[in-house]
């Protein structure tokens, strides 16, 4: 049974980021033999690198702009199965240079259409995108990619990818480029993590069918 599962708790009030984060760390355990229980309901590792580099680094000003986000995300709500309802806004210098959403599946992903009304502007811009971007060739190059192609200098993202097995991919892409990543928290966070549930609820769901012992 699913729920029985030492997987399959529900995401505690850490925030879904960091508890997917910890089910990687229980995935990296379960293939070492060594998993303890659901207990290790910690910060991430990348989320604890940020905290040691200080106090949040998300201003007021991020915030609005990811709520900006939220609410373009929410225009392809209901359309956009088997993807999630995205959103991404560029900012640049104080203005939005670039905005976009995902409107369909087949269709470019929210980060594609905000690049291209940014045009050169994207470049040394910050990116707020309401989930982590992708980071594999679908239909679609990987929105990573994109995001360094385009030099911006920095990625807001509102909720990390909620695969543990591909978790944080897509944010070590951006980081080693060099790009600033900051994750969302406090309401912004929730609200990003909440846009998508039966998507959220797909993927963790396909990430413990990749580790279920075969019988
Ligand atoms: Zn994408």
């Amino acid at each position: 049974m699913l729920s029985s599962h030492p997987l399959a708790s529900p995401p505690c009030k850490l925030g879904t980021h960091y508890h997917q984060t910890s089910l990687h760390q229980q995935l990296q355990s379960l293939r070492r033999g060594s998993f303890k229980g659901s207990s290790q309901c910690v910060k991430a590792p990348a989320v604890s690198a940020q905290a040691r580099e200080g106090p949040s680094s998300i201003s007021d000003e991020d915030r609005s702009y990811m709520r900006h986000a939220l609410d373009l995300a929410r225009r392809g709500l209901g359309h956009t199965h088997p993807n999630p309802a995205v959103g991404c806004v560029i900012v640049k210098e104080g203005k939005v240079v670039g905005e976009g959403y995902h409107p369909k599946a087949g269709m470019p992903h929210a980060e594609v259409y905000a690049l291209r009304a940014a045009s050169n502007s994207a470049q040394g811009a910050t990116a707020y995108v309401t989930l982590e971007p992708c980071n594999h060739y679908g239909r679609t190059p990987p929105c990573s990619r994109a995001l360094v192609d385009a030099s911006v200098a920095r990625v807001v993202i509102g909720a990390g990818d909620p695969n543990p097995l591909v978790a944080s991919e897509g944010i070590a892409t951006l980081r080693k480029a060099g790009i600033q990543v900051d994750l969302m928290d406090g309401h912004e966070q929730a609200q990003a993590n909440d846009l998508n549930p039966e998507f959220m609820e797909r993927m963790r769901a396909e990430a413990l069918a990749a580790v279920r012992p075969q019988t």
